[in-house]
């Protein structure tokens, strides 16, 4: 559900964050364990989900996607551990997207676990839709069998884009594997989970026996959250700053110019100079904070230029006219119309592109 990854940048050529889910267990620092869980949205092939220890057990950064297949997963890496999800004590979670918060519900329904997140996890999300959207699919009642219901339930996820294009919901298989985890979770699992604990920027948490600093990086959502040990200087990084691949820009958001806001994120991670390692939500882990978010500021400042030229052919066009010319075709889609649409705002807002709007449909001339 509205999460996947923008286009690869073209001078990097592996893209690791494809790779499928290893079963294999790395101590990534001391009482931290990389475990890889199996994903299958666009451009991803697994999500880490990052295991640290203390004394009382794990807590558990990401715990992947809702369904079966992540679960079974999670338990046999727990194993692997010499623990089980009972060892598990508190999740956190870095931003409100299903690959990471997808296995916190059986994990607070079953195990009481706390959940940490940004104060703002997900509150502030689409508010024109997402409260009363949550509330219908709630009280929805869903058998994963009966084609009817899951039709019912698509047709409750429907709507219109804010540039004026109805969107998919997600498709009958995602809903069935996403589904199918826990009897009494039910429709629950395509919400988020609430938080039993909230940090804002700069707060301080122990985690894992080590204390880390909240570091609130909104772009790639409004409540993403990266964590910063100084003393070792480890960066959980989520999905705000990924090896291989840009993070998805989406302009369905509570922030007026995502796309702006990512930038002051990415500028932030220069903040940090003594990084011995960046542990990302997918991918390999890494070491060059700043020169990574450097090299994504420009990937974004080159698309916003191609704008700028398929503009001067356009004219007045649609979201989906310019998303054309930014993405390949296989691309193509709710997704790259949602990033070329926060391109395309940054640009308005910037005065380099004017809006107009007839019947609800939004155009755009890129001068
Ligand atoms: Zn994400
Ligand atoms: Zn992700």
């Amino acid at each position: 559900m509205n999460h996947a990854h923008g286009e690869p940048i073209a001078t990097k050529p592996t893209r690791q964050e494809q790779e499928p889910a290893q079963s294999d267990i790395t101590e990534v620092a001391a009482g931290v364990y990389r475990l890889q869980l199996p994903i299958s949205m666009p451009g991803l092939g697994h999500v880490n989900c990052y295991a640290l220890e203390d004394a009382n057990g794990f807590t558990l950064v990401d715990p992947g996607l809702p369904g079966e297949e992540s679960w079974t997963a999670l338990q046999q890496r727990l194993t692997q551990l010499g623990a089980s999800v009972k060892n598990v004590h508190t999740a956190l979670v870095t931003h409100s997207h299903p690959d990471h918060y997808g296995g916190v519900h059986r994990l607070q329904a079953d195990h009481k676990i706390e959940v940490i997140a940004h104060s703002d996890f997900y509150s502030s999300y689409a508010p024109s839709r997402a409260s009363e959207f949550f509330d219908d699919l709630s009280t929805a009642s869903l058998d994963l069998a009966d084609d009817e219901d899951i039709e019912k339930f698509r047709d409750a996820m429907r709507f219109t884009n804010p540039w004026g294009t109805d969107r998919e919901p997600p498709s009958p298989e995602h809903i069935r594997t996403w589904g199918a985890v826990a009897e009494g979770i039910g429709t629950k699992i395509f919400q988020p989970p609430e938080a039993s604990v909230s940090l804002n920027d700069s707060d301080e948490i122990t985690i894992g026996g080590r204390t880390w600093l909240a570091i609130h990086t909104p772009g790639h959502t409004h409540d993403h959250l990266c964590l910063y040990d100084p003393i070792d200087g480890l960066f959980l990084s989520g999905d705000h700053v990924l090896p291989t691949i840009t993070p998805h820009i989406g302009g369905i958001t509570a922030m007026d110019d995502p796309l702006a806001v990512f930038f002051r994120s990415l500028e932030r991670m220069h903040e940090f100079p003594n990084i011995s390692q960046v542990l990302p939500a997918h991918g390999h882990p890494f070491l060059d904070l700043a020169g990574r978010a450097d090299s994504i500021i420009e990937h974004h400042h080159e698309r916003l230029d191609h704008l700028r030229e398929a503009g001067a052919d356009l004219g007045q066009a649609p979201v989906e006219a310019y998303m054309q010319r930014l993405f390949k075709e296989r691309s193509w889609g709710d997704m790259a119309a949602s990033e070329t649409y926060a391109h395309l705002e940054h640009l308005r807002i910037l005065g380099d592109a004017t809006q107009d709007e007839e019947q609800g449909l939004k155009t755009y001339n890129v001068a």
